[in-house]
């Protein structure tokens, strides 16, 4: 190595030896202390998609970016997509902010703050979209994701599932990374069945619902679980893993059956013009929706939560019923849309598939009166599709399939265009 002299100088800054703490030489070149602090940190940033990753830090998208995200997926639900969107980007903005007064400082007035969580209620009908946007915000954020259903769960002692079993949902799909894990998002699908109906207009169940909400509640507001990694029940002799649920976001959801009717009681008639003033039973499809728009924590209340339960989701969301546009839009706009799937599929054959317009309107409209919004539709398609799926591979003959209204409501087959036919045509 050159040994330094005056006249050596940083061939980054020029600043002599003289001048800088340490002077490092290479083959013709110096350079100084700090300008391999500055370059240090140049590739820090460029990195740092890698060491976020490692230290289980994370990217935070802006709300618009995240509702621009949700669009790619999920159609419509505007409303909810901004709520979500910001109680997201506010949530995983408090985590990286506390890890970063975590690691940065003591000494300032925000060390150890406690981060309020921002659980997120979404009220809507099946089929809406609930559970597809919380799978695609964990998807987008790159966090683990895990899907519960409420009516599995009970009371700690009771036949059925425990709380820690949905944590541990969470810890494989992280690999048991449990710093990930805790950084999660839990989607809590049917909460509504676990309300207390004794206040409500059917009694379907009694008050059990109570304990399992005592149950969830634990898991909500943060506290450490211990997670038979096998899963099962738990028992004395198991070795646990401590997952702290602080700071996974939980979304529940549900479809929360004649919540509307209460939201109109409690605003009593003429209250504010949306149907409040009329009998429940004339209020149309959008008056209803309107009217579940207002909901507020009292009628989850009455709907049978226990008071800290609602706590614990300080935000809600309604989702709306899909309408026939909207339906036929999901059919062909997602980047996985249905039918471009199967298109893809038979493409993979080299036979060529097309919905007509009316085909897709035909499908929505029979799914609305089916009543499960978007599901019903998959399965229609899917019923609609096995012929041609069972036929079609193997069949080099088949040039093109065409799907027409007429065979969405099953008065005749698909029509298929043969190579044969082309050629004589
Ligand atoms: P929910 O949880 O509200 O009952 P899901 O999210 O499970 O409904 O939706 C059921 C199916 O319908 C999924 O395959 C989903 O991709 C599709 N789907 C539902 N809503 C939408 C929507 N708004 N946009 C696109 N696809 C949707």
């Amino acid at each position: 190595m050159a040994s330094p002299t005056k006249l050596t100088m940083c061939s980054f800054c020029g600043k002599s030896h003289a001048e800088v703490k340490k002077l490092i030489a290479g083959p013709g070149v110096y350079i100084c202390d700090n300008c391999i602090n500055i370059c240090k940190s140049v590739l820090d940033k460029e990195l740092n998609v890698e060491t976020e990753k490692f230290t289980g830090k994370l990217d935070v998208p802006r709300p618009a970016d995240i509702k621009a995200n949700l669009d790619e997926h999920c159609i419509g639900q505007d409303t909810a997509k901004k709520t979500l969107a910001v109680a997201v980007h506010n949530h995983y903005k408090r985590l990286l902010h506390e890890q970063q007064l975590d690691v940065a400082a003591e000494d300032t007035p925000h060390h150890g703050v406690d981060i309020e969580k921002s659980n997120i209620l979404l009220v809507g009908p099946t089929g809406s979209g609930k559970t597809l946007l919380a799978k695609s915000l964990a998807k987008m954020l790159d966090v683990p994701f895990a899907i519960a259903d409420a009516t599995t769960i009970t009371e700690s002692g009771y036949v059925g599932e425990d709380v820690e079993n949905i944590i541990l949902r969470l810890l494989q799909a992280s690999d048991y990374d449990v710093t990930r894990a805790q950084m999660g998002i839990i989607y809590i699908d049917e909460i509504d069945k676990i309300a207390r109906r004794t206040e409500n207009v059917s009694i379907t169940r009694d008050v059990s619902g109570e304990g399992v909400q005592q149950a969830l509640l634990k898991i909500l507001e943060g506290t450490t679980c211990a997670v038979p990694p096998q899963g099962g029940r738990k028992h004395p002799q198991q070795d646990y893993i401590r997952v702290d649920t602080t700071k996974i976001l939980f979304i529940c959801g549900g479809a929360f059956v004649g919540l509307d009717q209460i939201i109109q009681k409690r605003l009593g008639s003429g209250a504010l013009g949306f149907g409040a003033a009329k009998h429940f039973e004339t209020l149309t499809e959008v008056e209803k929706q309107e009217l579940l728009s207002h909901v507020e924590p009292e009628d989850l209340l009455t709907y049978g939560f226990i008071p800290e339960f609602i706590g614990r989701l300080p935000m809600t969301s309604v989702l709306e019923q899909l309408t026939e546009a909207q339906l036929v839009q999901m059919l062909t706009e997602p980047k996985n849309a249905l039918t471009r799937q199967y298109e893809k599929l038979m493409w993979m054959e080299n036979v060529g598939l097309e919905f007509t317009r009316d085909a897709l309107k035909e499908l929505a409209r029979q799914s609305i009166t089916k009543g499960t919004g978007a599901r019903a539709l998959r399965a229609l398609l899917e019923k609609l599709m096995l012929d041609v799926m069972f036929d079609i591979p193997g069949d080099s003959e088949v040039q093109s399939i065409k799907i027409t209204a007429a065979v969405a409501r099953g008065d005749t087959k698909p029509l298929i265009v043969r190579k044969a036919d082309k050629a004589a045509a």
